[in-house]
C-alpha cells in the first residue's frame, strides 16, 4: 500500500520550533494555539516577502537543526516499514531546509525511507501541489495537517489523515473534504488508522 507522509507538524514539531525562534529574535509571544493560518502565524501584519525572510532565517539556525520528531514518530515509521507500506514523504521545505531534509530524515528515522517529493511554488512549479505530486504516484492514502494541502488531495478522490491542530479546525466537515478527512488526536491514534486501512486492502 502507497501511502505518502508530510514532513512538518506530523512527524515533526516544526511549528512550534519556528515560534520559539521568532519569539526571541522578534520578541513576539506566540504560540500554536495563536496559529490560524499556518503561512502567517500570528497573523502579523508583516509582508509576504518579510514570512518568507523570516522562514528563512529560522532553517539557518541552530533552531531547525535541533528540531526532534514528534514523541511516537520513529514507532510509526518503523510500523509502516514492517508492514510493508511503500512510503513517500511531501513537503514543502525549500532551499536549506530542502537540502537538510535527506539527511534529518535519515538520521531521525533510519533507513529505508523512501523518496521525497518537494513541492509548492517555492521550489520553483507552483502547479506542482501535493496532491498532483501524489496523484502521479498513484498515492490513495496519506498524513497531512496543512488545510490548503488536504483539500488539494481530497478533490483529487486521496484519503488524508489529518492530525488535530490549531489550524485545521473543522477541516473535516468542509464541503470540498468529501468524506475523505479522518482526524486523529495522536499519533497512536494514526498508527490505528493506518492498520485499519491496511487490513481493508488486504
Ligand atoms: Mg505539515
Amino acid at each position: 500500500m502507497k501511502i505518502g507522509l508530510d514532513i512538518d507538524d506530523c512527524l515533526y514539531g516544526y511549528m512550534a520550533a519556528f515560534l520559539e525562534f521568532h519569539n526571541s529574535k522578534y520578541r513576539t509571544h506566540l504560540t500554536v494555539l495563536d496559529v490560524n493560518d499556518y503561512y502567517n502565524p500570528g497573523d502579523l501584519p508583516i509582508t509576504e516577502e518579510e514570512r518568507v525572510e523570516r522562514v528563512i532565517q529560522f532553517q539557518q539556525s541552530e533552531k531547525f537543526d535541533q528540531i526532534t520528531p514528534l514523541p511516537g514518530a520513529r514507532a510509526m515509521l518503523d510500523y509502516l516499514r514492517e508492514n510493508e507500506f511503500e512510503i513517500y514523504f511531501a513537503t514543502a521545505r525549500f532551499g536549506f531546509a530542502k537540502e537538510k531534509t535527506p539527511a534529518i530524515l535519515k538520521r531521525d528515522f533510519g533507513e529505508p525511507l523512501g523518496e521525497i517529493l518537494f513541492t509548492g511554488h517555492l521550489n520553483g512549479d507552483a502547479s506542482y501541489t501535493k496532491g498532483r505530486a501524489y496523484d502521479e504516484k498513484s498515492i490513495d492514502l496519506i498524513l497531512e495537517d496543512h488545510t490548503e494541502n488536504i483539500l488539494d488531495c481530497t478533490s483529487r478522490g486521496i484519503r488524508v489523515i489529518v492530525p488535530h491542530k490549531k489550524w485545521n479546525v473543522g477541516i473535516e466537515n468542509h464541503p470540498e473534504a468529501c468524506g475523505l478527512v479522518k482526524k486523529v488526536s495522536s499519533i497512536a491514534a494514526t498508527i490505528k488508522t493506518f492498520e485499519m486501512m491496511r487490513e481493508r486492502s488486504l
